[in-house]
């Protein structure tokens, strides 16, 4: 019998005042018994809403049915047939707008905690020594895929699984893209990350580390090597500015290079070789979910940290969970202000920062209430570091100069949803297809494409 309890199964996490000061996971997981009360609240629909969500269409009722059952190692293998990457999946899949956002439970309460299950399941399979890592046997064509995030991870996944022999090539030295240099150790810790990529080394999958593809090898000398196949899953990793004086001065970051340095450098460990400084107060412009971590990540570095948006608190961009997060912790939100400059002292270190009152006005073209500027309301209110957190956009190296390769106006490649380019046999798609950080994994578009390479070289022959 189904658990008709009208909210989710509370799942544990760090106290806020605790968590603000070090970079363990804040959520902390659900125990089997709390698996199996969560999953029982699937009431099994005919026609199952939340799998029309989820991006790679992932059996949600057969997975939650085997844990409700409590054979968890069956729910593991439904889910790994479906998804390369459940344990990151479970953690950082924004479910509220996907799966859980189609859930029937959701309409009189709250729907059932996919995700939750999800990360459940994928860490007691690894805890458990489970692996569901069985493949074709070898078709003999090789494919190649650029950049090893989520879209990139997942096509090679999927492919290695059909008998494809499939080689990564990625620029940075540590697998994972955003999930890596991005997303914290206290959302996602980099140990599940590298477990998931192991899991698709141990399928076969070739992962190409220190790569610049574009600088090192083209994509057609990667042609000329013999892989018949090209998907470009580059990210979009170009930081913007928002061309305001004082931008270069010492203590103005990027988010992108500010988390990379947090993340992938481990310099908030005190035997950093690459240390960043621990800043007293600290500005961050931008309201998404990069603004929220850089802003987490400053706070557990000792900061007060201030987020700067010009918008109100309802048009924020990052997930309600992340704000909720952030606010917990201690963040403080400057809603409605704009910063129009950034001041120095004489060593040109960041010394304050200028801001405007915004107030809305009517909506633009993207639905959103335009803000504009309260005139005299300028104020000045001392930092010592600005992150932007603005947004990004592709970076062109990988597939800049691909004889025939068209590109969209924004210089994204230009891909069909199934990741098909102008270039017969050249496939694009996640971040490197959108131009921005989009906030959906991008597993979906890792999966769509490895079924188009998988057409497009059977009908080849
Ligand atoms: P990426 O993850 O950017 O991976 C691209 C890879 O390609 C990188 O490893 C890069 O080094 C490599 N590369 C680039 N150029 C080359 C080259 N020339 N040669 C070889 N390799 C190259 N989404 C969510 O769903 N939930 C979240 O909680 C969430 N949080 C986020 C937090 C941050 C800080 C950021 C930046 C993004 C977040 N997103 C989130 C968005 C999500 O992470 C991205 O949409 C997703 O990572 C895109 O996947 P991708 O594989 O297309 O690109
Ligand atoms: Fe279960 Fe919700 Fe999916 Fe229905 S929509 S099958 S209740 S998870």
């Amino acid at each position: 019998m189904a658990n008709m309890q009208m909210n989710k199964t509370p799942m544990k996490e760090q106290d806020p005042n605790v968590r603000n000061a070090n970079f363990l996971e804040v959520a902390l997981g659900y125990t089997l018994d709390e698996a199996v009360n969560e999953a029982k609240r699937c009431i099994h629909c005919k026609n199952p809403a939340c799998v029309t969500g989820c991006p790679v269409g992932i059996p949600i009722p057969d997975f939650l049915a085997k844990v409700a059952e409590g054979d968890i190692a069956a729910a593991y293998e439904i889910l790994s047939n479906a998804n390369a990457l459940p344990a990151i999946s479970g953690r950082v899949c924004p479910q509220e707008n996907q799966c859980e956002g189609k859930c029937v439970r959701g309409i009189k309460g709250e729907p059932v905690a996919i995700g939750r299950v999800e990360r459940f399941v994928a860490d007691w399979a690894a805890e458990h020594g489970v692996s569901n890592l069985a493949t074709a046997p070898a078709n003999g064509h090789k494919v190649a895929v650029i950049g090893s995030g989520p879209a990139g991870l997942t096509c090679a996944g999927e492919l290695a699984r059909m008998g494809y022999a499939v080689s990564v090539f990625e620029a940075f030295h540590t697998p994972g893209g955003v999930l890596s240099y991005g997303i914290p150790e206290f959302r996602l810790p980099k140990a599940i990350v590298q477990r998931e990529v192991d899991n698709l080394k141990k399928m076969g999958v070739d992962i190409e580390l220190n790569m610049v593809i574009g600088k090192v090898l083209t994509i057609t000398e990667l042609f000329q090597r013999g892989y018949e196949s090209v998907f470009i899953a580059s990210g979009a990793g170009l930081p913007m500015f928002m061309k305001i004086p004082g931008e270069s001065l010492v203590g103005v970051y990027s988010a992108n290079e500010y988390l990379t340095r947090i993340n992938l450098m481990k310099a908030y460990k005190p035997d950093a070789e690459t240390p960043i400084l621990h800043n007293k107060k600290v500005a961050v412009v931008g309201g998404g979910n990069v603004a929220m971590d850089a802003a987490r990540c400053a706070k557990r570095l000792g900061a007060e940290v201030h987020i700067i948006y010009r918008r109100s608190e309802a048009e924020l961009p990052a997930r309600a969970e992340e704000v909720h997060h952030a606010k917990e912790e201690g963040i403080i939100f400057d809603l409605l202000t704009n910063p129009i400059a950034i001041e120095g002292d004489e060593q040109n270190h960041v010394k304050a920062i200028t801001c405007i009152r915004m107030e809305l006005g009517e909506p633009d073209e993207s639905g959103r209430r335009r803000p504009v500027p309260v005139k005299g309301s300028e104020f000045e209110t001392q930092v010592d570091a600005v992150i932007m957190a603005l947004g990004t956009q592709a970076n062109q190296m990988s597939y800049a100069g691909t004889p025939g390769l068209e590109k969209t106006r924004k210089g994204c490649v230009a891909a069909d949803d199934h990741g098909c380019t102008s270039c017969p046999g050249i496939f694009a798609g996640g971040d490197a297809a959108t131009g921005a950080a989009t906030v959906i994994l991008a597993m979906g578009a890792g999966k769509h494409a490895a079924k188009s390479i998988d057409a497009y070289i059977k009908q080849k022959g």
